[in-house]
């Protein structure tokens, strides 16, 4: 099965695609951590990216495009694939149709995960990650705190707060998202490929939306 998962930054969307990945058997391709795994290892592309990702930006099409289309290209897709974080324009969307042409393969569905704006903005600066990245768990220090502040349940790993989650970059994200990605939505839905799902309320109740509206 070949997913797009659609929502704004702090939609859980990410959460939701572990899980996905998980129960499917699909490897999940998020750009963002891409880029983050790119910039940890100091490669041009992670210390390009960057300057876009701290203010907020959107990275050029460009770059993003080429690194989707080599991941596209690897062998491990054959069941499917989750994509979480892409394509974010327009011009993305058409590159991964253009690239899943060629590869005589479609999409199956456009989740959209819709959170309103002022609950993304609540979750965002709250925001805690694992940083050991094998982990890579998640927490909201009102929402779903960890038991020992400051580490992680899973794997007793130092929690970070990523450098883009405070206030005034989280704005910028949003005002992008509103501009750039949300025209997606119509362009899936065109297309017949569009399932949107509540994403607010506990984590299993939207991931068992999830599982409904895939039948
Ligand atoms: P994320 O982890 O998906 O929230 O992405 C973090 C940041 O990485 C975004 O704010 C962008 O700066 C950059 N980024 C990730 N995916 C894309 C994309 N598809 N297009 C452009 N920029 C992206």
């Amino acid at each position: 099965m070949r997913i797009v998962l659609l929502g704004g930054p702090g939609s859980g969307k990410g959460t939701q695609a572990k899980k996905l990945t998980e129960k499917l058997g699909v490897p999940q391709i998020s750009t963002g951590d891409i880029f983050r795994a790119a910039l940890k290892e100091g490669t041009p592309m992670g210390l390009k990216a960057k300057t876009f990702m701290d203010k907020g930006e959107l990275v050029p099409d460009d770059v993003v495009i080429g690194v989707v289309e080599e991941r596209l290209a690897k062998p491990d897709l054959e069941k499917g694939f989750m994509l979480d974080g892409f394509p974010r324009t327009l011009a993305q969307a058409e590159a991964l149709d253009k690239i899943l042409t060629s590869l005589k393969k479609t999409i199956d569905h456009a989740i959209l995960v819709d959170v309103p704006d002022e609950e993304l903005v609540a979750r965002l600066s709250g925001r805690r990650t694992c940083r050991d990245s094998a982990c890579g768990k998640m927490y909201h220090i009102m929402f779903n705190p960890p038991k020992a502040e400051g580490k992680c349940d899973t794997c007793g790993g130092d929690l970070y707060q990523r450098d883009d989650d405070n206030e005034k970059t989280i704005r910028e994200r949003l005002a992008v998202y509103n501009s750039a990605t949300s025209p997606l939505i119509d362009y899936y839905d065109g297309q017949g490929l569009l399932r949107r799902v509540k994403g607010v309320g506990p984590i299993g109740e939207i991931f068992a939306s999830i599982e409904k509206v895939l039948g």
